[in-house]
């Protein structure tokens, strides 16, 4: 091989380098520091007329390798909360999926911005949390999601993944239905932290990596609206680099 062609084969892999880098860390961000948990990888999930995830709900899960995980969080943004569950990710330069009240997003537009600016995946939990879907008549349960998808975009200035988690996980045939016509992935959960419940960040965090264990891959479920969950996020986001976790990225098409 001659030199040019050398030299041509350099400047390619460093550019495939300083392309991996960029994507890691995100455009404009800085790069992941030394030793950072990081993501390690994207994973594309299209919208499907049966793409229902999450074992908590359904018979199938997305398609995730051995000590993989995606993380997830409900029901913010949350002036607080949500700020300290952002520098957690920051810190580990993991990437997350936030399923956003669009009532709350409408309330902390700062917020949600902040959470696209840091390339998180932002996708909707519905305009109010209404625990009663499957007792509400079916289009004002669909008009309360698709006020939900406007609100957070509207807040965000950006369209959000197409991706969706019933409050409570209760969902409806009907729903579910429109839903699939309307192009938009339901998104479950396989782990729970249960951080609804109160308890310490300590307990939190030994359930949540119990559960992971037994698991052994799969979507956890998170509310960055937790004081407990954001105290114990730096120490799980350490647990998980620890012990040779990779966090998936779930991205829209
Ligand atoms: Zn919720």
């Amino acid at each position: 091989m001659n030199h040019y062609l050398l030299r041509k084969r350099a400047s390619l892999y460093a550019l495939m380098a300083l392309t991996a880098l960029l994507g890691a860390a995100g455009a404009g961000a800085a790069p992941c520091p030394p030793g950072a948990l990081g993501t390690h990888r994207v994973q594309v999930v299209a919208p499907d007329p049966a793409a229902r995830f999450g074992l908590k709900s359904y018979d199938k899960t997305l398609p995730l390798g051995e000590k993989e995980v995606v993380l997830t969080f409900d029901d913010g943004p949350l002036p607080g909360p949500t700020d300290a569950v952002l520098a957690a990710l920051e810190k580990e330069c993991v990437r997350a999926t936030f399923f956003l009240i669009g009532r709350n997003a409408k309330a902390a537009p700062h917020l949600a911005r902040r959470i696209a600016e840091a390339g998180h995946t932002l996708a909707n939990h519905s305009m109010t949390h209404p625990w009663t879907m499957r007792q509400m008549d079916h289009d004002a349960a669909w008009r309360n999601i698709m006020e939900g998808q406007a609100a957070i975009e509207s807040a965000a200035g950006k369209r959000i993944a197409p991706f969706f988690r019933f409050p409570g996980f209760a969902d409806t045939p009907a729903l579910l239905e429109s839903l699939a016509g309307a192009g938009i992935v339901v998104m479950g959960t396989d782990i729970w932290a249960s951080d609804w419940n109160v308890m310490s960040p300590e307990r939190q965090l030994r359930l949540t990596m119990r559960r992971l264990e037994r698991a052994g891959s799969g979507i956890v479920l998170f509310h960055d609206t937790k004081s407990q969950t954001a105290a114990m996020l730096p120490a799980f986001l350490r647990a998980l680099a620890e012990g040779g976790w990779r966090v998936v990225h779930i991205v829209g098409p």
